[in-house]
């Protein structure tokens, strides 16, 4: 019976194959192919049209005329958006909605089309990258193969997304051709990118601003340790100045002048389907007797269950129920739009007995989740809100955080836990996706990382082993074995059990028994002078190399300065007991620096911390003059 099906099956894709055409697009500097767009054509198909003839004309020398669809029908065509040619009765656009995008062959034409949205650019990128072997790897360094023909199997390849939402938030993303060739968006509208949103998160602040309220209406804000705070900045801001607050939702005034404004940001910008009614950057939620009856009537655990940990203290991630409440309220007021909330930190656990209106949308945070394992080994307890919340409601985004934001240039052995991250959040129901990088220029492995994630944004299970091989050969050139190499062995000495847990918001001294090791440290250093040594002559390659080295001094620096002397310290220490400072750490030091400010690094940390800054607080370090 198997082998009946199986023989069955063999023969429907031979007669596949043999029944489609191959198309000799391009052969020995000639091409009988037109580029045709429709006579009126949009922006989009323009654009498409023009990517299609530039990288054809980059890989062959050949240029294909673009033409409009008034012209006589050709049997050697590439037809690119909605022509009006026969073959388009075979796409079904509904099918491919917004940014699904379709490569097919009929007869000898090539069809590159796709959804109303991005589909049609997304089609032709998609075209010249998995049929054409064309790659974008970072803004500015593309990858076109020269070819003396370009030949074509025949092709019926129909994708659409699995994310309706894809945003890599790294500074490089929003280059306009990096975002169309991976298909990315931008909550902000970076990169001339189309959003839909109008507030992202953590908008209590404004849609109800203490500055306004805070004096004349100390209940609007978030009862706690016996009183109400209205308080603004969150508490990472260094000039904050009052105790940071929430709202307290349980106020009916509350809600109408946050509905009041809301309404009144809603009309500056009609077009933007998503709001978001959030809570500030803090964990001070309002713990008065209504809003603490909300959340414990619509609590899924008993106190004590959920406590959870970003930084140092803990806290009960229990407090969704007087959000949602809230939420739920402001949701029926604007029906034709989209309210997006937080679930985040105190909220990040599903309520019970109440569900979001079909009109909220949910965006839970993995902030608390360790990154040396994928968090459905490493975080169960996330994974369990996931699914609790998957049960509630499909319009989930999920913000997962992959660098270390603290420590932006610590190593962050985290790349093998991305593709498992991506495809749990795929099957529980997770719609869209924001993954945080550093907006900021550099950081550790910053290309690498950005490239790796938004292939995986559009396909979770591609093959990422051979994705992250082939960018290293192409972007660290005759150095690619060594860069390996120390990927390698950092990512083996950071695995389960192995670390201790790694936090995005950890410092590199908390590895430095782990996989930064005395030994390992010696061992990746020699590792990138043989890397170096290999790319000298090659300006372009070394830099690249030099920008991967700088985790590993900023590790040593980092360590150096905590262990003060003996052999990973900054000083020696004469008999008489007086520090004198390291002439290598100097070195290194001086590095660090220079590549930083060579290679326009704005910041050390996510949120302050220039490397000149860095040199010159580390110098008073050095010279024993820092408090
Ligand atoms: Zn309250």
């Amino acid at each position: 019976m198997m082998k009946k099906l199986v023989n069955v099956l063999l023969l429907l894709s031979l007669y596949y194959v043999t029944d489609g055409q191959s198309l000799t697009l391009i052969k020995n500097g000639k091409t009988k192919y037109t580029i045709v767009i429709p006579e009126n054509a949009t922006v989009l198909e323009i654009q498409s049209g023009k990517v299609l003839q530039d990288y054809l004309f980059r890989m062959t020398g050949v240029t294909l005329p673009v033409v409009a669809d008034n012209t006589g029908n050709a049997p050697e065509e590439i037809l690119i958006g909605r022509v009006n040619r026969a073959e388009q009765s075979q796409v079904d656009y509904a099918q491919l909605k917004d940014d699904g995008l379709l490569i097919r062959t009929i007869g000898k034409k090539l069809i590159l089309t796709g959804g109303k949205e991005k589909g049609i650019i997304y089609s032709v990128y998609t075209f010249l990258d998995q049929y054409l072997g064309c790659r974008k790897y970072t803004s500015d360094f593309t990858y076109v193969p020269r070819r003396r023909k370009i030949f074509l199997p025949p092709v019926d390849d129909m994708q659409l997304p699995v994310f309706a939402y894809r945003e890599v938030y790294y500074n490089d993303v929003y280059d306009p051709e990096f975002m169309n060739w991976h298909k990315l968006h931008s909550f902000e509208g970076r990169g001339g990118a189309k959003t839909q949103w109008g507030y992202w998160v953590h908008t209590f602040g404004s849609l109800l601003n203490p500055k306004d309220y805070g004096e004349t209406h100390p209940e609007y804000f978030s009862y706690y340790d016996g009183k109400r705070h209205a308080g603004l900045m969150p508490s990472w801001d260094k000039k904050s100045t009052q105790p940071e607050a929430q709202l307290c939702l349980s106020n009916p005034d509350v809600l109408e002048i946050v509905c009041e404004n809301l309404k009144k940001a809603i009309e500056k910008k009609p077009e933007a389907l998503y709001w978001s009614v959030s809570q500030n950057d803090n964990v001070n939620y309002c713990r008065c007797e209504k809003c603490a009856a909300l959340d414990s009537m619509y609590a899924a655990y008993s106190p004590g269950e959920k406590i959870l940990n970003t930084h140092s203290s803990g806290y009960s991630s229990l407090g969704m129920g007087s959000i949602l409440t809230f939420v739920n309220k402001v949701a029926e007021r604007f029906p034709d739009k989209i309210i997006s909330t937080l679930a985040y930190q105190y909220s990040r656990t599903p309520p019970k007995g109440i569900v979001p209106r079909s009109n909220v949308n949910i965006m839970l945070c993995s902030i608390e989740s360790s990154r040396n394992d994928p968090m459905t080994i490493g975080d169960q307890a996330f994974c369990e809100d996931l699914i609790g919340w998957g049960k509630l409601t499909s319009n989930i985004l999920v913000w997962d955080y992959v660098i270390r934001f603290s420590h932006l240039f610590a190593p962050f052995p985290n790349l093998r836990i991305l593709q498992p991250n991506i495809q749990f959040l795929r099957d529980n129901n997770v719609t869209a996706l924001f993954e945080q990088g550093n907006i900021q220029s550099g950081g550790d492995f910053a290309p690498l990382r950005t490239y790796m994630i938004a292939r995986m944004l559009w396909k979770p299970d591609i093959d990422i082993e051979k994705e992250m091989n082939e960018f290293i050969d192409a972007y660290y050139g005759p150095a690619a074995s060594e860069i390996r190499e120390y990927v390698n062995l950092i990512h083996d000495n950071n695995q389960a059990g192995k670390g201790v847990r790694m936090s995005i918001f950890g410092n590199p001294v908390q590895e430095k028994e782990t996989f930064l090791s005395e030994n390992l440290i010696a061992q990746y250093n020699g590792i990138f002078d043989r890397a170096e040594k290999k790319v000298k002559d090659k300006p372009e390659y070394y830099v690249r190399v030099r920008s991967a080295r700088m985790p590993v001094y900023y590790a040593m620096l980092e360590i150096a300065k905590d262990e003060k002397t003996g052999n990973r310290g900054a000083f020696f220490q004469k008999e008489d007991g007086a520090l004198i400072p390291k002439s290598e750490i100097e070195d290194v030091l001086y590095n660090f620096y220079y590549q930083g400010v060579k290679t326009k690094v704005s910041r050390t940390s996510e949120w302050h911390t220039p490397p000149k800054e860095y040199l010159e607080k580390y110098i008073l370090f050095l010279n024993n003059r820092e408090e």
